[in-house]
Order: structure tokens, then C-alpha cells, then sequence
């Protein structure tokens, strides 16, 4: 019998490593990969709310989703057995076989969201189907059973979430700011609300209302979202696009050329779930080539029904690429009937980029410092710069630049030159002789060869460096504007304002909230004045958004760049000798003066090795 106690069982619990993971553990790591922020949990319950019928959709968030997120609905409901089975890892009503996985029509099918989100955080969900009399309440912590019971409540179901990553402190600690997070949570919102406008939605955070969506049609949904309320006029900047063929429907809504902003909002649909694609978007811009001045994007809204054997959506649960099974075909079939959308709307045909470039913009600034730059108080860059009549707003010179910038065949080899040698001195160019050339370039000589400086990015990179001082130093100087001004933002930007305020502020922008959806401007930076400074600060919260800046000195960089892209002096502006050395004396002040901070190339060298080889 003792020949029992060396039994291999016994063994096997001393050598044995393999063994499954509890649930909770196996949960907890599943939970990493589906809910990585408040944002994923949302999308998660308010998708599983949409499978259920929901019409009416409530989502209540707490500290941008860290202490709570609550989804109530009016959908199914669930049994007493389900309402248990819907926490256990795979569990779903929605898929049976793998093969259902080529046909999916829901949101949810991996069964995985539920079992996720309630081993991260604490959960208590009410929940009744129309035929139950009773309905059931469920808490769960942590993958804990707490209580399970019948309860009184209406049909559909309400879901708590508390404390989300109350027991992985990891992760709790690598969430961002509240703003970013509840930027996150709108985005994911927006995603969501954009393509089921027939439910109606609300949006409550900290007990504020900030989206009030009531059911209607696309158009209205948009128009609620990013229009102003007040106005009802965002989708009257639009025209509708509408294409069927075999292989797919593509309907929905481009901004007309002349409505495009900088900041654009652009969305792409495919059978009722938001997704992203660089391919896509390509066929889009590519509709609009030629139509669009520099540096202003389309907002688009795009819609696309396609049989679902024919995408995969199944890559990752947070991914939002698809692929699709023939995207050639399809971006011709998009570019096409953008084109024919914006063709309705008697756009003329593409200007001729390789005409001479006509009439050029002159600053209308009067850089800090550089009182010798003589300006043309009228010049404003960010008056849209009409494509339709290119007469009274030149920009094709910039398109001229893009061949002649590609044609730089040695540009590599002089930058790798230019990381040796220290190629200006302070001295050299307080004497130097000067030249300009083809209004774009500072040339001068140097003890290496000739040395090419790009005006304008030499520029750029002065006021850039003046701009982080000042907003280090809140010193920057205002002008008053005549008639202040109102930026009308959606939520996810008026978030992200509250954010930029103080710096904004500090920069030189009188600046005040005027209405939970709108802010006031009363004066703008010195340097910038005579600008309008809505395009301004839509761009500066396009690119902290973009770039998904999230610290004080990410957004402060952001500021000053479209400050100084849009102060500093233009192309083609002739300079004297006189503002060409201050510019000089300027850049190689700067400690590194042969980028811009974007790292876009300042000064070329062309050394005099390159030269004598020439002949
Ligand atoms: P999936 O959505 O992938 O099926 P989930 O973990 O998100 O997986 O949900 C599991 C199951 O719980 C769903 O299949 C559904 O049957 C049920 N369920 C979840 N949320 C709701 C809800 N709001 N209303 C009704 N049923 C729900
Ligand atoms: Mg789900």
C-alpha cells in the first residue's frame, strides 16, 4: 500500500508544470487584450447593447470611465441563465459554428467582452427579458461571483462597471489624463453613433450632459454630432455620394472643396462598423486632388455595404483595419464616385500645376524682432485659398516645390556632410555676401561650399523657438481683436481645449469658455495678428489630437508650430540683404539650426568638392 504514497499521482503534482489557468487569470489576461482603457469597455458594452434591439441607448461615465462606466438599454434583456453564462469566457449568443464567423452581421461574436471586462473591474448588472416578470441582478468582482438574485426592473438591461482595473494596478497606472481618456471615450462613441442614428443616445460624464442624440436620419446624426447646434447648417457643407455595384454600395456624404478645413473628420464605414484605411482614404484624397489648397483636408463620412464573405473583420477584437478581398477594385469604384459626387457640384477641371506661379501671398505679420521684413497688412494665408478662382488665390507654387524638392538627388549625401562639419559661424554671417534665389533660398558662402538656406523653414524655426520661450515665460504679447470671434467644437474638442487653454492663454489668446459648446476669442498673439484665429486654433487642436499629444510640452509644441507655420515669412517673398542677415543671425543662434523642429532640412550644404567635380 505505502507503494501508493510514490503513486503517479503523486508525482505528478511535484513534476508537473503544465496545467490550465484558473478562469479568473485566464480572464484577466484575455482582459488586456480586449479592454486596454475605459474606451474599449464602452465600445464593448454599448456594441453588445446594439446585438440586443436596443432603441434607446444611456451611457454614463464617472472620472472619464475610471470609477464608472453604466450602460443602460432597452434591448432583449437577458434569462436568469444567461444573464450568468454571458460572464463565462466564449460564451455568446451570437455565433455557433466557425463558419458563422464569415457571416457576421453583429457586433460582438467572441463571447469574450463580458468575461474581460468583469475580471478587471467590479461589476453589477440588472437585467430582464419583456416575456420575465422578474428580472435578475448580477454583481461580479473581479471574476467573483458576488450575489446573483431576482430583482424589479424594466426590460433591457443596465450594466455598472466600477473601478475598471481596480485590481491590475498596471494598467490603472498607464491610463492617460482624464481629458485623453474621455477623448478616447467620445471618439469610440462617435464611431458607434455615427452609423445607428435610428437609436437615440445620450452621453452623461460627471453628471454633465455632453451628446444628446435623438434618432433620425445619417445627415441629422452628423449634423448632431459635429455640427453646431445652433446653426444646423454642417451638412450643407456636404454632398452626398451614392454608388451601387455588384461588389459594393458605398453611400454617404464628402465636404464640398470650398468647405474644406484643416481639421477634417473623416470616416469610413463598412456594414455598420467604423473602420480605418489608408488605402481607402487614398482613393478619396485622390478624388480631390487638385482641388483642395495646401494643407486643408476633406471630411468625409463614407458608408460602405459589401457581402461580408467578401472582408475580414476577425484580425484583432480592439483592430479597426479590415481587409477586403479585392481593394483595387473597390478604391476605383470609391475615387469614382467621389469624383462624380463632387463633379455634380460644377467643380472645375484640375489647375495646371506647372504654369509659373502667379501673385504671391505676402505675410501679413510682423515677425517679433524682425521689424525690417516689410509686410503686406492685407495677406491672410488662412483666407481659403479659392481653387475655383485661382486668380485671387495663388498656391500652386507650392506643388512646384514638392518636384523640385524630390529632384535633390544629393540632398542625402550633403545632409551626412552637414552632420561633421559646423558649416556657419556667427561671425561669417554678420559679413558674408547674401543671395537670394528663386524667392525660396538664402544663398551665401561659407569656408565648405555654398550653402543653401530655405528661407521659410529658417523662419519657421526662429518663431518656433520664440514661441516655446514665450510660453515657457507666459509672456507672449496680445492684439485685440475688432470683433472677437466664437470657436463653435465638438465634445471630444472641447476636452481637448481644456486642456490648451492655459497655453493658449500664455501665448497670447484672450481666450474664454462662452457656452458648454463654444469659446470666445478676444485677441490673438501679436505675431499672428490680423490672422483669423479660428483656422488657427482648429488646426493646433487637429494636431494634439492627430498626434495624440499628451503632455504639457507635446501640446506647447504643437502651438507653436502652427504659430510659426502660419506667421513665418512665405515663399516667394523677395528679401532684402538686410532681412536676409537677420534671418541668418537668427537661425544660427538657435542651438540646432539645420532642422526644423519637425526635422524638415534648413540648410544644404553644396560642398566645394561637389562644385569643382562639376566641371
Ligand atoms: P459577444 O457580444 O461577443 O457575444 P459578450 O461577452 O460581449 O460577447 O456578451 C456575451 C453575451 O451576453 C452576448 O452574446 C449576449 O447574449 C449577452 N449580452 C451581453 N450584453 C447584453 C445586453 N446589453 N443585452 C442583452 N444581452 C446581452
Ligand atoms: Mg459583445
Amino acid at each position: 500500500m505505502s507503494s501508493y504514497n510514490l503513486s503517479p499521482f503523486t508525482f505528478h503534482l511535484y513534476m508537473d508544470i503544465i496545467h490550465l489557468l484558473p478562469d479568473s487569470v485566464a480572464n484577466q489576461i484575455a482582459a488586456g487584450e480586449v479592454i486596454q482603457r475605459p474606451a474599449s469597455c464602452l465600445k464593448e458594452l454599448v456594441e453588445n447593447s446594439l446585438d440586443a434591439g436596443a432603441k434607446r441607448i444611456q451611457v454614463i461615465v464617472r472620472d472619464a470611465g475610471r470609477t464608472l462606466l453604466q450602460v443602460i438599454d432597452d434591448g432583449f434583456g437577458m434569462s436568469e441563465m444567461d444573464a450568468r453564462l454571458a460572464f463565462e469566457r466564449h460564451a455568446t449568443s451570437k455565433i455557433r459554428e466557425a463558419q458563422d464567423l464569415f457571416s457576421l452581421r453583429t457586433m460582438g461574436f467572441r463571447g469574450e467582452a463580458l468575461a474581460s471586462i468583469c475580471a478587471v473591474s467590479q461589476v453589477e448588472m440588472t437585467t430582464r427579458r419583456a416575456e420575465d416578470e422578474t428580472g435578475t441582478l448580477l454583481e461580479i468582482h473581479g471574476s467573483d461571483v458576488i450575489r446573483q438574485e431576482p430583482c424589479v426592473c424594466p426590460v433591457g438591461t443596465n450594466i455598472k462597471v466600477s473601478n475598471l482595473f481596480f485590481n491590475v494596478p498596471v494598467r490603472r497606472k498607464f491610463l492617460k489624463t482624464d481629458q485623453t481618456e474621455l477623448r478616447n471615450l467620445l471618439t469610440e462613441f462617435y464611431h458607434i453613433v455615427l452609423v445607428y442614428p435610428k437609436v437615440s443616445f445620450t452621453f452623461v460624464h460627471n453628471d454633465e450632459i455632453l451628446l444628446e442624440l435623438p434618432a433620425g436620419t445619417e445627415k441629422q446624426r452628423i449634423e448632431a454630432v459635429f455640427g453646431n447646434p445652433k446653426k444646423n447648417v454642417y451638412t450643407s457643407a456636404f454632398v452626398e455620394v451614392r454608388t451601387e455595384t455588384e461588389m459594393v454600395s458605398i453611400r454617404g456624404f464628402v465636404v464640398k472643396p470650398e468647405n474644406a478645413t484643416r481639421k477634417a473628420e473623416q470616416y469610413f464605414f463598412v456594414n455598420g462598423r467604423y473602420m480605418r484605411h489608408p488605402y481607402f482614404l487614398k482613393a478619396v484624397l485622390t478624388a480631390y486632388s487638385g482641388m483642395l489648397a495646401n494643407d486643408y483636408q476633406p471630411s468625409f463620412f463614407l458608408y460602405f455595404d459589401i457581402n461580408p464573405e467578401s472582408i475580414d473583420v476577425n484580425i484583432h477584437p480592439t483592430k479597426t483595419e479590415i481587409k477586403f478581398a479585392d481593394e483595387q477594385t473597390i478604391f476605383q469604384i470609391l475615387m469614382a464616385a467621389v469624383r462624380e459626387a463632387l463633379g455634380k457640384f460644377a467643380i472645375p477641371t484640375a489647375i495646371d500645376f506647372d504654369a509659373p506661379p502667379i501673385d504671391i501671398p505676402l505675410p501679413s505679420h510682423q515677425p517679433v524682432s524682425t521689424p525690417q521684413v516689410s509686410v503686406d497688412p492685407t495677406y491672410n494665408p488662412f483666407q481659403k485659398r479659392n481653387v475655383i478662382y485661382p486668380d485671387k488665390a495663388p498656391r500652386n507654387w507650392d506643388m512646384l516645390y514638392k518636384g523640385a524638392q524630390t529632384a535633390s538627388l544629393t540632398e542625402h549625401r550633403l545632409q551626412t556632410d552637414l552632420q561633421e562639419a559646423s558649416i556657419l559661424s556667427a561671425e561669417d554671417v554678420e559679413t558674408c555676401p547674401l543671395w537670394q534665389y528663386n524667392g525660396r533660398y538664402i544663398l551665401l558662402p561659407s569656408a565648405q561650399g555654398l550653402v543653401l538656406i530655405n528661407q521659410h523653414r529658417a523662419h519657421v524655426a526662429i518663431l518656433h523657438a520664440q514661441f516655446m520661450e514665450q510660453l515657457a515665460n507666459t509672456q507672449g504679447a496680445m492684439q485685440q481683436l475688432l470683433f472677437p470671434e466664437v470657436l463653435s467644437l465638438p465634445q471630444d474638442e472641447m476636452v481637448l481645449m481644456a486642456q490648451l487653454v492655459e497655453d493658449l492663454r500664455a501665448i497670447g489668446f484672450d481666450i474664454e469658455q462662452l457656452s458648454p459648446d463654444s469659446y470666445s476669442i478676444q485677441a490673438v498673439p501679436a505675431q499672428i495678428a490680423n490672422q483669423s484665429a479660428i483656422p488657427l486654433l482648429q488646426h493646433i487642436l487637429q494636431q494634439v489630437k492627430e498626434r495624440d499629444a499628451d503632455t504639457q510640452f507635446a501640446w506647447r509644441e504643437q502651438i507653436a508650430q502652427t504659430l510659426a507655420d502660419s506667421a513665418a515669412i512665405p515663399y516667394g517673398k523677395t528679401l532684402s540683404e538686410e532681412e536676409m542677415r537677420d534671418i541668418v543671425k537668427r537661425l544660427v543662434r538657435l542651438p540646432h539650426y539645420r532642422r526644423t523642429p519637425e526635422g524638415k532640412t534648413i540648410v544644404s550644404l553644396l560642398s566645394d568638392d561637389e562644385i569643382s567635380k562639376r566641371f
